[in-house]
């Protein structure tokens, strides 16, 4: 038998309800097929540049978007496994592989015969006759090509290939780093004492992180969020909490093989290059180009609409939790290991609320069905689980999508739980997508890192958890919803600042009223969440926003100020960070959420670079869209619907944002609804009283 026919990456997997070769792939199979899908690759981009025929939209614009087809499928299934269940084989791969399949995609753009078809059919856009998808996916791939640098002089062109390579060479190592930190700590807890305040959800997680580390008669605290957040809200020891909040805010941080400073100092004198050579001062300048937002300075007006409230919000919570420790006895300062400890106390107070009591009514299956149901309700798809399939891991549900009129949809795979093999946080992705010009359906993954229940129990999960779960799958109905005819305008394939809006959008559904009340029911009972209990959670969900927004905020600021500097060579980045937090005034009892030595958005990769700000953006987006529903009075209104999948959630990349935001509102978004959310709108008010 021939190479090709033994290795199943050779075989296609086309058909809607085939899903990769799963069971059937090791790691072996991937340098030859990425060896023979970049050299099919490069035989179709050939074809297309060396084409006799005069440029025509089909022979080269929609011809390009089809190419790659191979090389695109095994690197979807490649960096997908990677993410979800990497080994130490795959991880050798993506470190010899990420800079060459860099190379390959950089040397496409830098083709000069293919980019003087693009350019010439992009001068005659205004006289083709093309549909408004077509114009709209001649006027991306020309700026893709653009922004690439296609129109840069040879020995420039030449230093960005090598910048770009090694860019991915460098987050590749970010991402690796950070792992390490992460899974390679420890604190272990071997006495009541060190468990002392520990609810026993957080107690059995805790021992099976260390079953699965091998230690028994033990519970461990990794750096994993799943664990470390809970950890620092309820540990009852204060300089345990100290540890571990010492530990977590210095991953990629401590000397040795794991420092990320080093290489996050590098990504910015190599952005920043890449930017000057693109023509701007800034890298923020550059990747601001193809954003919704446009400008720093936009962003810039957005952020500080909600710094002031958001502080002023946020030193009222503090003053709160220092009188609660007070009232116990406590003469303490506030110290930033001590903020979810004691805002959990407050939260308990003034609502009465534990989230403890809630998650027995969030079963994780039950709260699956629920997104689903929310789907159906809103978008007429239904979602059947397909036990005969078999995925990369037994965790790993794997259900068929089908529309009202039962035809298929997409296929989605179900991801949940956090183990070691797996990247930490949440993430929606795709293994296939979907495009009527290459006859493709898609399927989506929904990764989460949810602490797993023993075998035998229910996963239960916090409210944190569901609306993760919710917001996941929103980026997934994005996936899966997409109703387009090209490849590059599928999906999620939008701007930066707009992609958020399908996922954030998605929450509000998880904490109405009425889908609480159908499909929050207790997992040993059945009862459904007691009125009380969900009054108390809604009024809770408003409560830490300050806080929260402060994190937030100052990750977005550090993330821009970090890349619109005009020499950032030799950037400290942790001195950096010290000195932005004392120029906006950051309260110092709140630590960054991310900060630069850990901060995957900005290193593992560039999609977030200058771009850590868009989670807001789209939260003007979210808020000021979901008030559509608000307004009609029902949060299933069909005609609201209608117009979110049409404009939104199916229409991917073929609309401009704003035009196809406009189109589903009836009109621009404001900025109040997002404020009005995170209970800032009277802070704001009273901050302007006081200037
Ligand atoms: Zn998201």
């Amino acid at each position: 038998m021939t190479e090709s026919h033994a290795n199943p990456l050779f075989r296609e997997w086309n058909a809607p309800d085939v899903l990769p070769p799963f069971a059937d792939v090791r790691p072996e199979h991937f340098a030859p097929a990425f060896e023979a899908g970049v050299a099919a690759h490069d035989a179709e981009i050939a074809a297309i540049a060396g084409n006799s025929a005069a440029p025509t939209f089909d022979n080269t614009i929609a011809a390009f978007d089809r190419s790659g087809r191979m090389l695109s499928r095994v690197e979807l299934l490649f960096w997908n496994l990677a993410a979800s269940e990497t080994s130490p084989a795959l991880q050798a791969l993506e470190r010899n592989w990420s800079p060459r399949l860099a190379a390959h995609a950089n040397r496409i753009y830098l083709d000069d015969a293919l980019f003087a078809r693009i350019d010439a059919l992009h001068g005659q856009r205004t006289t083709l006759t093309l549909t408004p998808e077509e114009r709209r996916l001649l006027e991306r791939v020309h700026l893709d090509f653009t922004l690439a640098g296609a129109r840069l002089s040879a020995s420039a062109k030449a230093r960005l290939g090598e910048i770009v390579q090694r860019l991915a060479t460098l987050s590749t190592q970010f991402s690796q780093n950070v792992l390490a930190d992460e899974s390679g700590y420890e604190l272990v807890l071997t006495s009541e004492r060190d468990l002392a305040g520990l609810p026993d959800q957080i107690r059995t997680a805790a021992r099976e992180a260390a079953h699965e580390r091998g230690k028994e008669g033990v519970a461990i605290i990794t750096l994993s969020r799943s664990l470390v957040v809970p950890f620092l809200t309820f540990s009852d020891r204060r300089d345990l909490r100290e540890q571990a909040f010492n530990a977590w805010r210095r991953r990629g941080e401590n000397d040795g093989a794991h420092d990320n400073r080093g290489i996050a100092r590098e990504i910015l004198a190599l952005r920043h290059e890449q930017a000057v050579i693109h023509g701007h001062r800034t890298y923020a300048d550059y990747a601001l180009v193809d954003r919704m937002a446009g400008t720093p300075a936009a962003v810039a007006q957005l952020l500080e609409q909600a710094w002031a409230p958001a502080k002023a919000r946020a030193l009222q919570e503090r003053d709160a939790l220092r009188a609660l420790a007070l009232s116990r006895g406590e003469q303490i300062q506030i110290e930033p290991w001590d903020w979810r400890y004691y805002a959990e106390k407050v939260r308990k107070a003034r609502y009465d609320f534990d989230e403890a009591a809630v998650k027995p009514y969030f079963p994780l299956d039950r709260m699956l069905a629920a997104a689903f149901d929310c789907a159906q309700r809103l978008f007429g798809i239904r979602f059947i689980e397909r036990k005969d399939l078999v995925a990369y891991h037994p965790d790993v549900r794997v259900f068929e999508v089908r529309d009202h009129a039962d035809a298929p949809v997409a296929m989605f795979l179900s991801d949940n739980f956090a183990r070691a093999t797996k990247r930490g946080g949440a993430w929606m992705s795709s293994y296939r997508n979907q495009s009527r010009a290459n006859g493709t359906l898609p399927i989506i993954v929904n990764n989460n890192n949810f602490a797993k229940a023993p075998e035998g129990e229910q996963t239960l999960l916090s409210a944190d958890d569901v609306r993760t779960l919710f917001h996941e799958f929103g980026h997934g109905l994005h996936g899966m919803l997409s109703q387009v005819n090209f490849e590059r305008l599928s999906g999620t394939h939008v701007l930066r600042d707009f992609v958020e809006l399908p996922s954030q959008i998605f929450e509000h559904w998880a904490f109405e009223r009425e889908v609480l009340k159908r499909h929050a029911l207790h997992y040993e009972t059945g009862a459904p969440l007691p009125q009380a209990l969900l009054d108390r959670l809604i009024e809770a969900g408003k409560f830490n926003k300050g806080f929260e927004t402060v994190e937030y905020v100052a990750c977005a600021l550090v993330d821009m100020a970090l890349h619109a500097q005009t020499d950032p060579a030799g950037t400290d980045v942790t001195a950096f960070e010290k000195s932005e937090l004392a120029r906006i005034g950051m309260p110092r009892e709140i630590g960054m959420r991310h900060r630069p030595p850990h901060f995957g958005h900005l290193f593992s990769g560039s999609a977030y670079a200058a771009g850590y700000y868009v989670y807001m953006w789209a939260e003007v987006l979210d808020a000021d869209g979901y008030d559509a529903f608000v307004e009609a009075g029902n949060p299933f209104d069909a005609a609201t619907a209608a117009r979110l999948h049409r404009f939104v959630y199916s229409a991917g990349g073929t609309l401009d944002p704003a035009a196809a935001y406009r189109a589903f509102r009836g009109r621009d978004p404001v900025v109040e609804p997002m404020l009005a959310k995170r209970g800032l709108l009277d802070a704001k008010a009273a901050n302007r009283a006081e200037a």
